[in-house]
C-alpha cells in the first residue's frame, strides 16, 4: 500500500501451493480427491483475505494448468544446465514439512524439530538438483547483499547452514501421485517445493499472455520482497536462489522471515487444541481491530503472542479512545469552526465533495 501510494507498481501476490504428500493425505482423511480438497481450501483462504479486508492482486494455485506448464519449463532449463541427475537417496523425512532432515538437526527420536513428530526413513530413487555447484555464488551473494535476508539475525541462521556445506537435495518423489509429473520421467512426480516457490513467477501471468518463462518474468520479476514465515526459510533463501541462479533468472531482492504467534503463551497445535481461527476473530472483533492489533502488539519479525484480554485492552486503548477520540474532537472542531471543510492537498481537494460527505456522515454518526 505504501509502495502504491508512492506512485510505484505493485504486485502482490499470495495463493495455495496444493501438491504434494500431506496434501494428499489430508484429503483422503476428510474422504476427498486432493483437488476437491484443494478447492474447498484455496477457497476458504481466498474468503479469509476478503473478511481480512486485505487486497491482494494475484492469487496462485499451483494446481493452475499454466503454473504446471511454468514449472516443466523450468525444469527444462535447470535439466538443460546439467543440474538435474538421477540418485539414489535413503534418509529421515519430515512429512510435514515434506522435507528430508539431517540427522543432526533432529530431536530425540529422529522428532523434527518443527513438528515434534519422529521423522519416517526413506529410501528412493529421485531426481536430484545439484544444489552444492551453488554453495559459492550463494555465499557470495550473502556477503554483497546483506539485506537479502531479513531481519538480520536471520541471515546468520542461513549463512550457518550454508558454511555448514550444501548437499544435493532430490526434486522428484517415485511415490507420491498428487503433483505435477516429471517431464521426461512420467513415472514420478516434482517435489512439492520445487514446483512451489515457482508460483511467484507464474503467479505473473496475464490470463490472456502466451504461457512461457519469459513473458512471465517481463510481467514483473524479480520480486522486491517475499514475505514468509521462518519455518521455510531455507527454501526461499537458499534453495530458491539457487534455483532461480541454474535457470538464468534474477533473485529476489529481499526474503523476509517473519515469526510464530503464540496463544497465552503457548505454542498453538491442534492436538493442544488451542489455536486461533481468524475467520472468529474478524467475526468476533471485526478487521481493522484485528490487523490493528497484530501490526501494533507483533514487533515485525519476531514471535508475538496473543490473548483475548490483551487483545481486547489494546484495541480499547488505543483504537477506540486514542484515535476513537482524537477522530472525535477533530471533527467537533471541524463542525464548530470550519463548516465541515478543510484546506487540503490539490489532489484530495478535487475530491472535495466526496470528502465533505464523508465528514458530514462521520458526524452525523458519531452524533456530535
Ligand atoms: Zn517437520
Amino acid at each position: 500500500m505504501w509502495q502504491r501510494l508512492l506512485g510505484k507498481r505493485v504486485i502482490l501476490i499470495t495463493g495455495t501451493d496444493e501438491h504434494g504428500e500431506k496434501i494428499a493425505t489430508a484429503a483422503s482423511a476428510c474422504g476427498s480427491s486432493p483437488r476437491e480438497h484443494c478447492d474447498v481450501i484455496s477457497q476458504a483462504y481466498k474468503m479469509l483475505w476478503k473478511d481480512l479486508d486485505i487486497a491482494y492482486d494475484k492469487f496462485i494455485r499451483t494446481t493452475d494448468p499454466k503454473h504446471e506448464a511454468i514449472v516443466e519449463e523450468f525444469y527444462f532449463r535447470v535439466l538443460a544446465k546439467n543440474d538435474i541427475y538421477r540418485a539414489d537417496y535413503e534418509g529421515l523425512y519430515c512429512v510435514n514439512c515434506e522435507e528430508y532432515k539431517d540427522e543432526k538437526e533432529l530431536l530425540e527420536n529422529n522428532c523434527c524439530p518443527t513438528h515434534l513428530k519422529p521423522c519416517v526413513p526413506r529410501k528412493e530413487d529421485n531426481y536430484f538438483f545439484a544444489l552444492s555447484k551453488y554453495q559459492k555464488p550463494l555465499e557470495e551473494i550473502l556477503e554483497q547483499n546483506p539485506d537479502f535476508v531479513q531481519p538480520s539475525y536471520r541471515l546468520n541462521e542461513v549463512q550457518g547452514w550454508i558454511k555448514n556445506g550444501l548437499r544435493d537435495f532430490s526434486i522428484s518423489r517415485a511415490a507420491v501421485e498428487w503433483g505435477i509429473p516429471v517431464p521426461n520421467d512420467n513415472k514420478q512426480t516434482i517435489y512439492v517445493w520445487f514446483d512451489a516457490l515457482l508460483g511467484y513467477i507464474s503467479a505473473l501471468l496475464e490470463d490472456e499472455e502466451q504461457i512461457s518463462l519469459q513473458s512471465a518474468v517481463s510481467s514483473g520479476w524479480p520480486a522486491s520482497l517475499h514475505l514468509i514465515g521462518k519455518d521455510i526459510l531455507r527454501f526461499h533463501a537458499v534453495y530458491w536462489p539457487a534455483m532461480l541462479m541454474s535457470a538464468g533468472l534474477s533473485l529476489p531482492k529481499m526474503v523476509f522471515g517473519h515469526g510464530f504467534l503464540t496463544k497465552d503463551g503457548m505454542k498453538m497445535g491442534k492436538s493442544l487444541g488451542n489455536t486461533i481461527e481468524p475467520n472468529e476473530l474478524v467475526h468476533k472483533f471485526g478487521a481493522d481491530a484485528v490487523r490493528y492489533f497484530f501490526l501494533r502488539e507483533v514487533e515485525f519479525g519476531s514471535d508475538g503472542d496473543y490473548s483475548e484480554e490483551r487483545f481486547v485492552n489494546i484495541v480499547n486503548a488505543h483504537l477506540a479512545n486514542t484515535i476513537g477520540n482524537l477522530l472525535n474532537r477533530t471533527l467537533g472542531l471541524l463542525k464548530k469552526n470550519c463548516q465541515l471543510t478543510l484546506v487540503v492537498d490539490s489532489t484530495i481537494a478535487a475530491e472535495g465533495k466526496d470528502f465533505k460527505d464523508t465528514v458530514e456522515e462521520l458526524v452525523r454518526l458519531l452524533q456530535i
